[in-house]
């Protein structure tokens, strides 16, 4: 078997495995990279960017069909019709290009890129089906292990994927668009991708074990997201549980809080009930790594329980974040090149990309009370944000938290179409360890959603200015 040494060895090319890959490459640490599937793992193929793409078309036809509806805007077109390949093209051609920069950087940076399956031989040996001469095994040796092998869709044991029970992964390529789908789960991808099929045409209804609609957050940042999606018409059954599949497979038998059963018509089931680290069938349970629940236990150094064996992103547990898996590659990458460095980033923004979208960066008003900080809050409504307005988007609210006593920022909360893109701002305030003050003092361009950022931060101090 034709053997390989490396000094670093990173399992899984995701936004982990590659980010850590070209860093180590940048900084002169002889580098080799595993991939089974392909570069850019879920985040580029079969996460973030296909859904965002998704996401895009399906308010596209939103909006195109409200121009032929009734446009306030004045823009009268004829009933437009979607193109489902096309959209799917368009879709993977992004997807295309963005794995295929992935790998142009690798090659540039010198990485070697290993394609094919890793097995986990020890903490300092994989071997490569099918990597080496004529199809034989590959074995490659290293210095550093860092495993960045991502995560997999939690299957349910009454409704196993297969059929008309699907993942994110065959929801992100439809063939065709179901006239009625059941989505279980109203997290992340449950809302992001339910609500682009409705959007899209289709009956979209929502089963959801607890009684809210993402229940990581709070329940007033979420009250926008529930008012749209009961604008578009979607159902919801929330506290609700799934029990399996009717005996003919048309309808998902769903239990009520009240332990009433009712069957829910489906041409398609679309379960999102959450993600679970990768940690099966490739040998890593032959190196008895310490785990925390399903995840790899790493330390603030992303360091497993072996000497030389790095966890990084979805593998080591929540949040599974992409560019939490960027940060983290990063940050192991510049250790083992002999950088001092640790896990200890203000905050880790999170994003949840419905309509309208939702931002969370740092503490929300219930957690700062719980860490028992004296705390202020307070909110600015869009409604009173003009670019907004021009916008259509007057709905939802801009809040900041910050400590009472000497006003540094703690968190930022966001709800609101747009507010994706404040995200930045938010965590470079809390990172530079802002005050409300310094957020005020700040001119902010007119006519921008920003402007609810230093309106809250006015707010907060008692003098907002335009509500
Ligand atoms: P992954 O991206 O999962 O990559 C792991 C890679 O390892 C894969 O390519 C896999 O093929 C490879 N691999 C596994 N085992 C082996 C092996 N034995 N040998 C060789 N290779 C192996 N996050 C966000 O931040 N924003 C979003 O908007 C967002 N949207 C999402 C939408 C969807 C539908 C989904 C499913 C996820 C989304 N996420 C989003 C989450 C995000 O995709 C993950 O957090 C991120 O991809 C984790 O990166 P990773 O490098 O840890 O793992
Ligand atoms: P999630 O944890 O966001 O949501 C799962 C939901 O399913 C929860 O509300 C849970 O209460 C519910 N649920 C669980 N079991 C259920 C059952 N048997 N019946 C009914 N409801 C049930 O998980 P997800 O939406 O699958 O996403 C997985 C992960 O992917 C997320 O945690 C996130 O880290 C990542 N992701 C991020 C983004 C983003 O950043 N915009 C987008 C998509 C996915």
């Amino acid at each position: 078997m034709k053997e390989i040494s490396t000094k670093l060895l990173v399992l899984g090319g995701g936004p982990g495995g590659y980010v850590a890959a070209l860093r180590a490459a940048q900084l002169g640490v002889p580098t080799t990279l595993v991939e089974a599937q392909a570069l850019g793992g879920t985040c580029l193929n079969i996460g973030c960017i296909p859904s965002k793409a998704l996401i895009h078309v399906a308010e596209s036809f939103r909006q195109a069909r409200g121009f032929a509806a009734d446009s306030a805007l004045g823009i009268r077109t004829a009933a437009p019709t979607l193109d489902l390949a096309q959209a799917v093209r368009w879709k993977d051609g992004i997807v295309k290009r963005l794995t295929g920069g992935v790998a142009a950087l690798l090659k540039k940076s010198g990485v070697r890129v290993v394609q094919g399956r890793g097995h986990i031989v020890d903490g300092k040996t994989v071997e490569v089906e099918g990597a080496g001469e004529d199809g034989a095994a590959l074995r490659l040796r290293c210095e550093h292990l860092l495993l960045a092998t991502g995560s997999v869709p939690v299957e349910l044991p009454g409704l196993p994927f297969g059929g008309r029970v699907i993942s994110s992964t065959e929801a992100l390529s439809p063939a065709a668009l179901p006239r009625r789908l059941v989505v279980v789960g109203a997290g992340y991808i449950g809302l992001e991708l339910g609500i682009a099929y409705r959007k899209m045409g289709a009956e979209v209804a929502v089963v959801e074990a607890t009684e809210r609609v993402l229940p990581a957050y709070d329940a007033e940042l979420t009250r926008p997201v529930l008012a749209g999606l009961k604008r578009l018409g979607m159902v919801l059954h929330l506290g609700c549980s799934v029990q399996g599949l009717t005996g003919d497979g048309s309808a998902v038998r769903v239990r009520t809080p009240t332990a009433d059963e009712f069957a829910l018509p489906a041409d398609l089931v679309l379960v999102a009930a959450g993600r679970r680290p990768n940690t099966q069938g490739f040998g890593l349970e032959s190196l008895l790594l310490e785990m925390a629940g399903r995840a790899v236990k790493i330390d603030d150094r992303c360091r497993t329980s072996m000497r030389r064996v790095w966890a990084i992103g979805d593998l080591s547990g929540e949040p599974m974040l992409a560019h939490r898996a960027m940060a983290q590659g990063e940050m192991v990458a510049e250790l083992i090149a002999g950088h001092e460095r640790r896990w200890m980033p203000a905050a880790i923004p999170a994003i949840c990309f419905t309509d309208p979208e939702v931002v969370v960066v740092g503490q929300s008003p219930e957690a700062a009370a719980q860490a028992g900080v004296d705390a202020i809050d307070a909110a600015f409504p869009l409604a009173a944000n003009g670019r907004a307005l021009t916008l259509q988007a007057g709905e939802g609210f801009v809040r900041v938290v910050a400590r009472r006593d000497n006003h540094l920022v703690l968190g930022w909360q966001a709800a609101g179409q747009g507010v994706a893109e404040l995200a930045a701002a938010f965590a470079q305030s809390l990172e530079m360890g802002a005050r409300l003050e310094d957020v005020a003092g700040t001119i902010h361009a007119h006519p921008t959603l920003g402007e609810a950022v230093q309106e809250a931060a006015l707010r907060a101090l008692g003098r907002a200015l335009h509500v």
